[in-house]
């Protein structure tokens, strides 16, 4: 496709999830998108293949998170440097207050623009490498996703143009969101280490597992103001998941974003989810196999 285009976020997210992508986001605007100034920092990440990398110590203000955080970072601006230690702050925060200790480790990559190869099987997507005379034509634009097999996140950044009028549930970009984004993403990153490890086979399919926690993750530690509006584009009398067999790849191939929401729905329903949580990254939950014969 060509970039020029602008398909929604919707399409985007939807084309990403039916790819297994653990990439594709929620998450909407409340705050201003301080797009009027010029990010702080320069750059652009260059290439994947040529990607270099800093260290990046993250502090912890409020002195809720057990050690200093470590980050390695290639590209980006100050601002997405900023974003992403207030992600990595929101996942562990989340992780630690259900009794939950995720792999630390992380790397992500800032890049002017991410695509998805649309070649890989549903479960194994990956990111192409940056082209540099324009998108594959096997490829698709997203907003980023966690690299399984590269154990990095490759987001866009905050100063590119495309994603500054990126829009997600209706509503415009904004910092809260971006961070919203990134948080997703390293969710899909971090929580990694928590499945046990049949679930982690190169052949085994998590997606549902993946997205419900990303969603889980990003909803709840979402600005309150900016997670209802989020939720008031799906009513609940709709959008709930009414028993876990709907928790399924085939609700979310429909819309990730309605999954997003039936996702935290369920969780917070749930009282904290916590039980539901474990379950899955144990492997105790899986979803309904039926689905490879609807397809
Ligand atoms: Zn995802």
């Amino acid at each position: 496709m060509n970039t020029s285009d602008r398909p929604s976020c919707a399409a985007l997210s939807r084309r990403a999830a039916l790819l297994g992508a653990a990439g594709l986001v929620a998450a909407c605007g409340g705050h201003n998108w301080a797009l009027g100034g010029p990010a702080r920092g320069s750059a652009l990440s260059a290439p994947s293949h040529e990607a270099s990398w800093i260290g990046l110590q993250c502090d912890d203000p409020l002195g809720t998170l057990p050690g200093p955080i470590h980050l390695k970072v290639s590209g980006g601006t100050e601002r997405d440097l900023g974003f992403a230690c207030a992600a990595m702050r929101r996942v562990l925060e989340f992780f630690a207050g259900h009794g939950l200790t995720p792999d630390r480790r992380l790397r992500i990559e800032f890049k002017a623009s991410v695509f998805l190869d649309l070649r890989r099987p549903m479960h194994r997507a990956r990111a192409d490498p940056t082209p540099s005379n324009g998108p594959p034509a096997h490829a698709e634009r997203i907003v980023g996703m966690f690299h399984r097999d590269r154990r990095t996140v490759l987001m866009t950044t905050e100063a590119s143009p495309w994603i500054r009028s990126y829009t997600y549930f209706g509503l415009p970009m904004s910092d809260e969101m971006f961070t919203a984004m990134l948080t997703h993403e390293i969710s899909h990153a971090l929580s990694k280490s928590l499945y046990a490890p049949p679930l982690l086979d190169p052949d085994a399919d998590i997606r549902v597992q993946q997205e419900y926690v990303a969603f889980v993750v990003q909803l709840s530690t979402m600005d309150a103001r900016l997670r209802a509006d989020s939720l008031a584009r799906f009513p609940a009398s709709t959008h709930r998941f009414t028993s876990e067999a709907d928790i399924n790849a085939w609700a979310l191939g429909l819309g990730p974003e309605a999954f997003g929401v039936k996702s935290y729905r369920h969780f917070a329903d749930d009282g904290g989810g916590s039980v539901f949580l474990r379950r899955l990254f144990d492997g105790d939950f899986r979803p309904p196999k039926w689905l490879r014969y609807v397809y």
